[in-house]
């Protein structure tokens, strides 16, 4: 097992993306912290996991939110013992108006969710991630963190294109402490936040699918399971000497 006798914390892992690494960080041996907003489907993954011998806790946590991301690490060092993965991805598909349209409020609520949770999520986490010998942080981007993608969300494309710097400047600055940290930027995944995205923008789900699976080389859409495969190669060993690197998970899409 990759990650036996690890502890990793995945926010926004009651659904999707979240739900799928934490079943596979659990899978390699790793003690689990689920955390979201959503309790009742975070709980649901609790219970799954731990059906299957999993060592794995669940924790409300809105990553927006200082005071719970200071519980959050506490609670999990409590419960467990360390920190050593720290996967930094939940979001929201947030504001929809282009640029023009956009509210502050609504631009400033997606950069909360998106940016800023990723922020306090490793500055939370340092003194944790410090005493692990074995520190990965692995922050969930997108294809639209390095593209304009079709012209509409700015903040989301903003603060993914944050989440992808912001990860290579923790690299570079933690790279002598032992502390790993990469972007995972997936293309069109089958979750439920590409379903909200996909009726909203244009009322035709069935036409943004379409537009979807035309620009991606491989014309299917991603399943959370081979994000989640990502996830699990970036928080152990065999990626031992890859930090601030950015994996594409996105069947081609970035390579057009
Ligand atoms: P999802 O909606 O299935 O899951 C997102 C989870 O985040 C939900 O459980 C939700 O409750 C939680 N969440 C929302 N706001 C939160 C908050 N303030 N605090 C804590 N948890 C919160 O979506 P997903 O597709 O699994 O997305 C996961 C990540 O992957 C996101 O960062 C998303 O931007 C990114 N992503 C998704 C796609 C895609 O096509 N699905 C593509 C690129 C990037």
């Amino acid at each position: 097992d990759r990650l036996s006798n690890r502890v990793a914390l995945v926010t926004g892992a009651a659904n999707g993306i979240g739900e799928a690494t934490a079943y596979r960080l659990a899978a390699e041996g790793a003690a689990v912290v689920v955390t979201d907003i959503d309790d009742e489907r975070g709980r649901a993954v609790v219970a799954a996991l731990a059906a299957n011998g999993a060592r794995a806790a669940y924790l409300h946590h809105d990553v927006a939110s200082e005071t719970d991301w200071q519980h959050a690490v506490e609670a999990t060092v409590e419960r467990f013992g360390a920190l050593d993965v720290l996967v930094n991805n939940a979001g929201v598909h947030g504001e929809r108006e282009s640029i023009e349209d956009v509210t502050l409020a609504a631009w400033e609520r997606s950069i909360a969710i998106l940016q800023t949770g990723v922020f306090l999520g490793m500055r939370c986490a340092t003194p944790a991630l410090r005493a692990s010998p074995h520190a990965s942080v692995v922050n969930i981007s997108s294809i639209f963190g390095a593209s304009g993608g079709f012209g509409g969300s700015p903040a989301y494309h903003a603060a993914k294109g944050a989440v992808r710097v912001l990860t290579k400047n923790a690299a570079v600055h933690w790279a002598r402490d032992g502390i790993r940290v990469n972007s995972i930027h997936p293309g069109f995944i089958d979750t439920g936040l590409l379903g909200s995205a996909s009726t909203e923008q244009g009322g035709a789900s069935a036409g943004m699918q379409q537009v979807m699976l035309d620009v991606t080389p491989m014309a299917r859409l991603g399943r959370p399971e081979e994000v989640a495969a990502g996830v699990a190669y970036l928080a152990g060993d065999d990626a031992a000497f890859v930090t601030g690197s950015e994996l594409y998970i996105d069947g081609g899409f970035s390579a057009r």
